[in-house]
């Protein structure tokens, strides 16, 4: 890969200026105005390349502007964008046929967004069971709105906007005793992420899934899986939940679902459903988005993306083991969700490599998230690694 030395040029300035004065500066960003993609590579306005390890945060999973992913959402915003739920269109009921056979659930529901789809798992737990509050594991991430952050860990986040939907309520990750003393006659769901993302790629053990999975069936207590950063072939399997072999009672997606395009849903298992008027959203399931997902979904079974996955995050993992980064604490992951903790802040590192022509996030701080799009190459690989071991 050729050098690149990243200074602002007028045409980057220019739109950095304009965000500064006129969008709330509630995001920290890279100093880099994006242009193009395709495939694992974007382009930024000056037409440098990078290799995209960020994927949008996990969103990306079938590459930047994947021709089918392109074409069909060309082809039905010609034919329908928007109608509401108010009617019935063909491309929401097959998608939600699909969603029922990929996750083995039973029904769905449909929003736009991962926070949104937390909001109805837990509006779901309490209808359904009557109680109010939920369990939620240390260092989590649900999403933003008021419900999601009340289950949501770091103090950051909560603190200056509660009082929240209920009071702290977290317990140690991997520990089913702790879910157990935790749960009460108010307890609703206890909800958890089956591979923390922003937590800093925390990956429970599969017998503390089946543990808690067992706890919640004793005491009556609804299991939601929070799956919006781990579903559609992340971790190597449509969703992580197969790699315990737990079921949830609730799970939710997001991210990927729409191959960038913004969507989210809840999938329940039988018995557990919204009926009519208990819940919404104008936007959820219109059939522009579903549209997307469903070529989303069908690009990753034509190209074989699971099995993909798992093999390039494999190698990618095998290769990250070896090289000598200094600082190194541990380097972890299933399929193309890896972190590689360091005993220091990586914020550094992620400029250098930016630099160099590779985007990388921190999550947690001190975790590198390397989570690509799931059709990247050994070679592309190869290079991330060669940036990494100069780092
Ligand atoms: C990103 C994320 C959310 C929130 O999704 P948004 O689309 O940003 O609202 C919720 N849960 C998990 C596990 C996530 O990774």
């Amino acid at each position: 890969m050729t050098e690149q030395v990243i200074s602002r040029s007028s045409s980057q300035e220019a739109v950095i200026q304009k965000d500064a004065k006129y969008v709330m500066q509630n995001y920290g960003r890279q100093q880099l105005v994006l242009e193009s993609g395709d495939g694992c590579i974007v382009r930024d306005i000056d037409g440098r390349e990078y290799i995209d390890c960020v994927a949008g945060i996990a969103v990306n999973n079938v590459g930047h502007s994947h021709p089918k992913l392109v074409e069909a959402i060309k082809k039905q915003a010609e034919k329908l964008i928007h109608v509401s739920n108010l009617y019935y269109t063909a491309p929401q009921a097959e998608l939600a046929e699909k969603l029922v056979e990929i996750t083995g659930m039973s029904r769905v529901f449909f929003c736009n967004s991962g926070t949104e789809a937390v909001e109805a798992a837990m509006k779901l737990a309490r209808v359904k069971t009557g109680k109010t509050e939920f369990v939620a594991v240390e260092h989590a991430f649900h999403g933003r709105t008021m419900g999601a952050l009340s289950i949501t860990y770091k103090e950051i986040y909560r603190n200056p906007f509660k009082p929240l939907v209920q009071e702290e309520k977290f317990v140690t990750s991997n520990d089913a005793e702790a879910v157990a003393n935790a749960i009460t006659d108010k307890t609703a769901a206890v909800i958890i992420e089956p591979i923390q993302g922003e937590g800093g790629i925390n990956i429970p053990s599969d017998a503390y899934l089946r543990e808690v999975r067992r706890i919640c069936d004793e005491t009556g207590t609804l299991l939601i899986f929070d799956e919006v950063q781990t579903g559609f072939g992340r971790t190597g399997k449509w969703f992580c939940k197969e790699h315990s072999g737990v079921q949830p009672d609730i799970m939710t997606m997001a991210k990927a679902m729409g191959g960038g395009f913004p969507m989210g849903a809840i999938a329940a298992r039988e018995g557990i459903a919204f009926e009519r008027g208990q819940h919404a959203a104008t936007f959820g399931g219109n059939p522009l988005a579903c549209a997307a997902a469903l070529a989303s979904i069908d690009i990753i079974e034509e190209e074989g993306l699971l099995r993909h996955a798992t093999e390039m995050g494999d190698y990618f993992m095998s290769r990250l083991k070896k090289i000598s980064l200094e600082g190194v604490v541990d380097v972890r992951g299933r399929g193309l969700m890896i972190g590689v903790e360091l005993d220091r802040k990586c914020a550094d590192i992620v400029d250098f490599a930016l630099q160099k022509g590779v985007l990388l996030n921190c999550t947690s701080e001190k975790v590198l998230r390397i989570a690509p799009p799931l059709i990247i190459t050994k070679e592309q690989i190869d290079s991330v690694v060669a940036v990494l071991e100069q780092a």
